[in-house]
């Protein structure tokens, strides 16, 4: 079964909105093993959407199209698909009622014309009813393909969806399921593990597919099966994750999208009473960001020192001049000099720190652009190493972010 998402919107084309209705529907429709085949940007133009609403006639099954449908002369969605239904349009006085109910209580004035007239659809529309605002949704068929219209604001959108548009979807298709699992991987790029893997990959059953889904310092392995019998494709899926944990158990960190590694790390340091603690240059505080965006962190995350310049390094860490002088700020030893200074100062059980150069230009030291040197303090001393992160700005931070954590993960988990 398949589907095609259109949105309708001059103002996603000239790029002054992001479409995210697209995604949030897509996922939504994969949760009940719909897949869409299609996803479609088109302007606010009567022609525009009879051609692409004509394409799209038994090539899927179900067009979900959002936009357009509010009181405004510059919403013609509603009018459009009259025209393309050969459709007229009648008041519903359910949604009238709604309208009117709705205006009044919350903007505290009586409905307007324009107002009562979003209770107008199309004849033919099974109407889909908005609570959370004005305008109603449609579902209306042609041929062999289901049109339902929505509107764009993506709160009413997700209500509309949630509420009416999948319970209706699930109960008149019958559709595969889809069952996904997602395993992440740190460390490594997504060639040497495609390599590592590429015997496992190669004998895998042809109702599972194997996604490569790479981010700076991570790969995630997405596999998708899909078929009848749902227990069967869920053991079957679980059986090749451990096959995978055999080959690749050193660089796995979890079995779940969630699973990212300040989440691991967060859950291990809690079990253990463990603390972390940091001191960022060429970070500028992501590392800190990336700890505290999981809740509860602070049963675990003392707080990090941003310390960007060479100057700050110095009167708010405590690193010796001399060690600058010597080394340079971009060096082992002032990186692992900040990890100490900074499980002292916050009296942490571990720190890390980061120190290099993320370019674009070359900084105060004189390190290529992409070097980071990452040092973890822990119980027992402290240790470095040197990286090459390579370019852009954004890559080398996000990277050097990642890999901190992770080498830190690593040193926990051989106590
Ligand atoms: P309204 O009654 O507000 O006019 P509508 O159904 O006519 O609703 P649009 O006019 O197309 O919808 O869009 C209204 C607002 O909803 C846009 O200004 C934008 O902020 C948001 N929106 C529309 N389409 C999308 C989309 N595809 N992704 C994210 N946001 C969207
Ligand atoms: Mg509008």
């Amino acid at each position: 079964m398949k589907a095609a998402v259109v949105t309708v919107g001059d103002e996603i084309l000239i790029g002054q909105i992001v479409d995210t209705n697209s995604a949030y529907i897509a996922k939504a429709l994969d949760r009940i093993g719909i897949g869409v085949f299609e996803m479609l940007s088109i302007s606010d133009d009567r022609h525009h959407i009879l051609n692409t609403l004509a394409y799209l006639q038994n090539r899927v099954d179900v067009v979900i199209v959002t936009g357009g449908l509010g009181p405004t002369k510059d919403d013609i969605t509603k009018t459009t698909f009259c025209e393309y239904f050969d459709d007229h349009l009648v008041r519903n006085d359910e949604v009238e009622a709604h309208v009117v109910a709705l205006i009044e209580k919350v903007l505290k004035r009586p409905a307007s014309q324009m107002n009562r007239d979003q209770a107008l659809v199309p004849s033919k529309a099974v109407v889909l009813h908005n609570e959370v605002g004005t305008a109603p949704g449609m579902w209306m068929k042609k041929a062999d393909t289901v049109y339902i219209s929505l509107p764009g604001v993506p709160y009413e959108m997700k209500h509309i969806l949630d509420n009416e548009v999948l319970p209706k979807l699930v109960a008149e298709f019958e559709r595969p399921y889809i069952v996904h699992k997602t395993i992440m991987t740190y460390g490594q790029g997504e060639s040497v593990v495609a390599e590592r893997i590429e015997d496992w990959e190669n004998n895998l059953p042809s109702f599972i597919k194997l996604a490569y889904l790479p981010s700076p310092g991570k790969v995630r392995l997405r596999l998708t099966a899909r078929g009848t019998d749902e227990a069967a494709l869920k053991s079957a899926v679980e059986a090749e994750a451990v096959k995978l944990q055999a080959i690749i158990g050193d660089i796995i960190v979890g079995m779940d999208e969630d699973e990212t590694i300040e989440v691991i790390l967060g859950r291990k340091l809690k079990q253990l009473g463990k603390t972390v603690s940091a001191a960022e240059s060429c970070t500028g505080g992501r590392i800190g960001q990336m700890l505290t965006s999981v809740a509860g962190s602070s049963a675990y995350f003392k707080g990090s020192a941003v310390t960007y310049a060479t100057e700050s390094k110095i009167k708010v860490l405590g690193v010796e001049q001399q060690l600058i002088d010597i080394y340079s700020a971009v060096s082992a030893k002032v990186a692992e000099s900040m990890a100490l200074r900074a499980k002292k100062m916050f009296c942490s059980s571990y720190a890390v720190a980061t120190t290099g150069n993320a370019g674009p230009a070359k900084g105060d030291a004189d390190a290529d652009v992409g070097t980071v040197f990452i040092a973890v303090a822990t119980p027992n001393g402290v240790f470095s190493e040197k990286f090459d992160f390579g370019q852009p700005r954004e890559k080398v931070i996000a990277r050097a972010s990642e890999k901190a954590l992770e080498l830190l993960y690593k040193e926990i988990l051989k106590n």
